[in-house]
């Protein structure tokens, strides 16, 4: 089982994971087909393999998260490393302690890898600069969700056989949604046509510039796509603030089993989670085959393991002293 997955050959990206920008075709897949080995270890009985034993992680969360955090927690676990959880309305951030020190700290304790998520475009790059642990990103404001955006594409390859030629419509809040950003770059480069589909006022300006199609209309912008990716209304970015009213979008942008039926057959529907019942989804169980959401969440936690393996495990620094991955 170790060999097989030490013999994937996948091109190391490292040290560290903050934005899905400089990842080639080549690294996106070979990072893919690790997950795909560690897919494995989660059907053994002893759900357990010792690639970083020795090794400690923690996880610090300035934003609530109930899948990213768990997911590392358990994929680190997976790899027999320790793991340590920091949540800042428990420490010493409460008195005024700095990001900056904060992360020194944390690191001075002897952690191999940081897993940061904050509300600031850019906080993880800020520390990754400073610091010389494995940095990975776990969601920074509106800018870079790359293990999102990496078990979405594993998710799709999986469900659907393939990435290269899909019709995916990213639907829904796209101005706040550090998700959509890292999508768009990831699904592109692997071959999709992507869509964005939102009223006028969720689209980010400067889209021009982006490999996408733009749509008001969700009728006209799902029509034959093979992947639908809600997206949730960010309400606490002020997502309220860009639309008539919640009602009015769940009417004019939320799936349900109507709308399905203008996709491609066999489409998948996809949300990165947590899901607005009744805005961004409704009537999922009259769609249950054709949703992927819980196959998000599974997969999600193989793709970390092949993430944390391949910076953590070994190799990667010597690869690319120059800190390869980073914008
Ligand atoms: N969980 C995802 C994120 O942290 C999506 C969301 O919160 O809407 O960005």
């Amino acid at each position: 089982m170790i060999n097989k997955i030490l013999a994937t050959g996948a091109p190391p990206f490292g040290p560290h994971l903050l934005s899905v920008s400089g990842l080639s075709p080549e690294v996106l897949t070979g990072i893919l087909d690790t997950a795909e080995s560690f897919l494995e270890v989660g059907h053994q009985t002893v759900k357990k393999v010792p690639v970083l034993r020795g090794k400690t992680l923690v996880n610090l969360f300035y934003e609530s998260s109930t899948r990213t955090r768990s997911s590392f927690e358990i994929a680190a676990k997976r790899l027999s490393a320790d793991v340590i959880n920091v949540s800042p309305t428990q420490s010493s951030v409460t008195k005024g302690e700095s990001l900056l020190d904060t992360v020194r700290t944390i690191e001075a304790l002897g952690a191999d890898g940081l897993v940061i998520r904050h509300p600031s475009s850019g906080a993880p790059a800020f520390v990754a600069d400073r610091l010389r642990c494995h940095v990975i990103n776990g969601g920074d404001g509106c800018h870079q969700h790359p293990t999102q955006a990496l078990l979405d594409l594993f998710t799709i390859r999986k469900r659907m056989g393939r990435i290269e030629g899909l019709k995916v419509a990213i639907v829904g809040d796209i101005l706040h949604s550090r998700v959509a950003r890292s999508n768009i770059m990831t699904l592109a480069r692997m071959g999709a046509h992507v869509r964005l589909v939102a009223p006028p006022t969720l689209i980010p300006p400067g889209i021009r510039t982006w490999p996408v199609e733009v749509y008001h209309r969700l009728d006209e912008g799902i029509r034959g796509c093979d992947v639908v990716m809600a997206l949730r209304l960010q309400l606490e970015r002020a997502a309220g603030g860009y639309i008539p009213s919640v009602s009015e979008y769940a009417r004019l942008y939320g799936i349900n089993a109507d709308v399905l039926d203008r996709l491609a057959p066999g489409a998948l529907v996809l949300h990165p989670g947590p899901v607005n019942r009744g805005v961004e989804i409704s009537g999922e169980e009259g769609f249950a085959d054709r949703s992927a959401i819980l196959s998000q969440v599974e997969f999600g936690v193989s793709v970390r393991m092949a993430v944390l393996y391949l910076l953590m495990g070994g190799g990667s620094e010597e690869a690319f002293p120059d800190k390869g991955g980073k914008e």
